[in-house]
């Protein structure tokens, strides 16, 4: 579906904010006017509920989220940045797979079934995109992930 990719992401905020029960702060840096992608909205929705609930999951009470958006030639880029635990450098390109989670311990505590960024890479490459995790331990984690506009557009 062609979909005005800003409204759609400020739509999935507005839903983040009004349930938030953790002392979390979201900042948004969305550029002005209409950027359009064809996108399945319900599996994007999935894919960026799923990035946002593990940047609150592993954030640290008071944390800031941020979402960043991009425009970039023909593609529109995303990162969803917090301020917590991170992911050490030599586990950051197995958190796409299936069923794989860092800390068994600290995940088994938190929930969940490691399933989340696998099909979020699956989701996000099915629309023509790409995305990757960049991280530094204790400080933080970003996920990237790119777009292709649609062509109507640029
Ligand atoms: P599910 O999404 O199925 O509920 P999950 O959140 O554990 O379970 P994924 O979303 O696939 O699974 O994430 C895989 C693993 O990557 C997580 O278990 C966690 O160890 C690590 N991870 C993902 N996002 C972050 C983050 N923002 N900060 C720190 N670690 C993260
Ligand atoms: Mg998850």
């Amino acid at each position: 579906e062609r979909t005005d990719y800003i409204t759609f992401c400020q739509s999935i905020m507005d839903r983040f904010e009004m349930s938030k029960k953790q002392n979390i702060e979201f900042v948004r840096q969305f550029p002005k006017g209409s950027f359009y992608v064809l996108i399945d909205r319900d599996k994007l929705t999935q894919v960026i509920d799923n990035i946002i609930s593990n940047a609150i999951k592993y954030s640290p009470e008071g944390g800031i989220i941020t979402f960043a958006i991009r425009r970039r030639g023909n593609k529109i880029r995303s990162m969803i940045s917090d301020q917590g635990v991170g992911i050490p450098k030599e586990n950051l390109p197995k958190i796409f797979n299936r069923f794989y989670r860092v800390d068994r311990a600290r995940s088994r505590k938190l929930g969940g079934t490691g399933l989340g960024l696998a099909i979020a890479k699956e989701m996000v490459e099915a629309q023509g995109g790409e995305i990757w995790a960049e991280s530094d331990w204790n400080r933080g984690t970003t996920i990237h992930f790119i777009l292709p506009l649609d062509r109507r557009d640029s």
